[in-house]
């Protein structure tokens, strides 16, 4: 199973990644959590990327890509794999369509995680306070310029892939288990 997760910030695409990863025994390809791994570990593209994430505004194409890419020559993504968080941007997507073409991989599916902005700033801060820790790019103002930004670059993109018929829309604003059931309805259905 080769799948995208889109949705905005907040809208629970990580939780429905693991979950996935778990039925269909393929790995969550997070670009999110490959950046975040990179600051912890002070790389040079970690420092590169520490000060755009904090701001929740995007890390160049050119890095993304370069993290997808060698991703997808990994032998533990050969059977299947779930971008979360890739592609965000309309470079990022036709560049992912070049790599996947390039490396003979065909998609699934596209899901699209359906959500309403003003629920996802109150999840968000629920989440950060219930962790105890919240994340530097966590707070009110941030989220509010991720999800600028991903109206503005990233959902575009579901108009891309509804070209090549892969979109599968869902109601992120149910529970957890009724998202994963709409999910698995589409890719199994
Ligand atoms: P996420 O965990 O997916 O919400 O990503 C956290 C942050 O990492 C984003 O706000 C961006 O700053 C950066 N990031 C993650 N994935 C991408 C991407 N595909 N393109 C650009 N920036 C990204």
């Amino acid at each position: 199973m080769k799948l995208i997760l889109l949705g905005p910030p907040g809208a629970g695409k990580g939780t429905q990644a693991q979950i996935l990863v778990e039925r269909f025994n393929i790995p969550q390809l997070s670009t999110g959590d490959i950046l975040r791994a990179a600051i912890a570990a002070k790389s040079p593209m970690g420092l590169q990327a520490k000060e755009i994430m904090d701001r929740g505004d995007l890390v160049s194409d050119e890095i993304v890509c370069g993290i997808v890419s060698e991703r997808l020559d990994d032998k533990d993504t050969q059977g299947g794999f779930i971008l979360d968080g890739f592609p965000r941007t309309m470079a990022q997507a036709e560049a992912l369509d070049e790599l996947l073409a390039e490396k003979e991989i065909s998609l699934d599916a596209v899901i699209e995680i359906q959500v309403q902005a003003e629920a996802l700033i109150e999840r968000v801060q629920t989440r950060a306070k219930e962790s105890g820790e919240a994340r530097a790019d966590d707070n009110a103002d941030v989220l509010r310029n991720r999800l600028e930004v991903y109206t503005e670059l990233t959902e575009p993109l579901v108009a891309h892939y509804a070209q090549a018929g892969l979109v599968k829309s869902v109601d992120g604003m149910l529970s957890i288990e009724e998202v994963t059931a709409a999910i698995v309805g589409h890719l199994e259905g």
